[in-house]
């Protein structure tokens, strides 16, 4: 099993960006080496910012998928395709944060559009709630841009003119994203999986948890999708097979809806229970689950009892 997780308003709360309420979790996540996969709208420096003070080591994908991290030497896994960029494996996938710049310099006055590029450190500060040092790692960008709009009427325009220089809008917990044409959290999701079924030789059953819009294309990819309501209990509009709404926003309902999960994946592997269990979860309509849920008829003793699999 492996879990992608969207951070802002998913693992992270809203106001406070805290997960203390989502150690429970974590820590049984950390024990059973399940790889936890950040899929967020952040900077690479935020995440392993973030990574080192949670004391992990795993893939990431940064910036709304305009990137793949891994760690170097990551579980002995080969990515033939990868960049080595300090300590570090980088698939870039989306397009260089130069263009989309050069793009806001030509179209930002007419659409009264401002983005981290233009604002101070401070003014990023004021506008996250993030703390200062924070906000100056997310100012450094790699592939896309977050922008606020004065005037929400002048979107469809400034998407149509976004997309003439091939990027696009998507939306955020507190911002507008320019993104490549053809990136989203969605793209990367499907390529970090493959890389694990390509290392592995196995297909890996995944989990997904998100809050917002941009989160869909995740949500629409992974076997196990988890909706986290917004800070007033509110749910994105999602219409997926399968899905779970968790109880609590931020960290607390991404600590409840994984509990549960995790739970079924001990039971899997403690008492020789069929690994059907767990696809309670999922979804059951794509042809990808179709798959899965043929596989997982058989009993874990059939399967070698592979912990890594589920
Ligand atoms: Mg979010």
């Amino acid at each position: 099993m492996i879990i992608f997780t969207d951070l802002d308003g998913t693992l992270l709360n809203h106001r406070d960006y805290s997960y203390r309420e989502a150690l429970p979790a974590l820590k049984k996540i950390r024990s059973r080496r399940i790889p936890l996969i950040m899929c967020t709208s952040k900077t690479r420096r935020e995440v392993e910012i973030l990574q080192r003070t949670m004391g992990l080591s795993e893939p990431f994908i940064v910036e709304n998928g305009g990137g793949i991290f891994f760690p170097s030497a990551y579980r002995g896994f080969r990515i033939e395709e990868s960049l080595g960029i300090r300590g570090a494996k980088c698939i870039p996938l989306g397009i260089p944060y130069v263009r989309i710049r050069a793009f806001m310099k030509r179209a930002g006055a007419r659409y009264s559009i401002r983005g981290f590029g233009d604002m101070t450190e401070q003014e990023i500060a004021d506008l996250t709630g993030l703390p200062a040092e924070i906000a100056a790692s997310a100012r450094a960008r790699e592939f896309t841009e977050p922008f606020i709009i004065e005037d929400d009427e002048k979107l469809p325009d400034l998407e149509r003119a976004a997309s003439e220089a091939g990027i696009r809008i998507t939306r955020g917990g507190r911002f507008y994203h320019f993104i490549g044409r053809g990136n989203d959290k969605g793209e990367a999701v499907k390529y970090v999986t493959s890389i694990f079924e390509r290392n592995r030789k196995k297909s890996v059953i995944t989990v997904g948890l998100g809050d917002s819009r941009n989160d869909l294309p995740m949500l629409e990819q992974v076997d196990i999708p988890i909706l986290i309501p917004h800070p007033d209990g509110r749910y994105e509009k999602v219409d997926l097979p399968g899905l779970i709404h968790a109880p609590f926003p931020g960290s607390m309902g991404w600590n409840d809806a994984l509990g549960d999960i995790l739970d079924t994946y001990d039971r899997a592997h403690g008492k020789g229970s069929r690994f059907v269990e767990l696809h309670r979860f999922a979804k059951g309509s794509s042809a990808r689950n179709a798959g899965v849920y043929a596989r997982e008829q058989k009993p874990v003793s059939s399967m070698g009892h592979d912990p890594s699999r589920v």
